[in-house]
């Protein structure tokens, strides 16, 4: 009781109590938050994954499928792998960090997204690759 007291008068953090639902507009989780993995796209709607398939390979349980193919760079001519789809399979994710530790772009970070309930689990299986994307130029893995 006196520990709770004390922390009581003392805290300096202030109130952590999160008032969820009422504040879903305003909530912003913990920059360490690990709510789900993501691939950010810039406006022109690229991003820097390469499909070397690292962070399939480390992912201990298979949450991570890449699907690539080859294409022609126009400036060298030669074919070099891109990703077709990224796919994700969120039901399965231990949120280990696996993936994001090893990809050699930083191509996939933590989303802060946690509510990710469904009544269907194949909805949990997600493209992270936006449709019509492509690597940006100069990404070497
Ligand atoms: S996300 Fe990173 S590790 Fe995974 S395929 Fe793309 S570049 Fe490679
Ligand atoms: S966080 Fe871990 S379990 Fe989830 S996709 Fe990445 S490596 Fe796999």
């Amino acid at each position: 009781m006196s520990v709770t007291g004390k922390y009581f008068l003392n805290s300096r953090k202030g109130a952590i109590t999160q008032q969820y639902p009422d504040n879903r507009a305003t909530l912003k989780m913990f920059d360490r938050f690990r709510g789900e993995v993501i691939m950010p796209h810039d406006e022109q709607n690229e991003h820097t994954c390469t499909g070397c398939q690292k962070c399939e390979i480390a992912c201990p349980n298979g949450s991570i499928e890449i699907i690539w193919d080859r294409a022609i760079v126009e400036e060298t001519g030669k074919k070099k792998k891109k990703i077709d789809k990224f796919v994700y399979h969120l039901g399965l994710c231990t949120m280990c960090g696996l993936c994001i530790d090893v990809c050699p772009t930083d191509a996939i970070v933590w989303g802060q997204n946690f509510e990710n309930s469904v009544y269907d689990r194949t909805k949990l299986t997600r493209v992270l690759n936006e449709k019509g994307s492509k690597v940006k130029a100069g990404i070497e893995d």
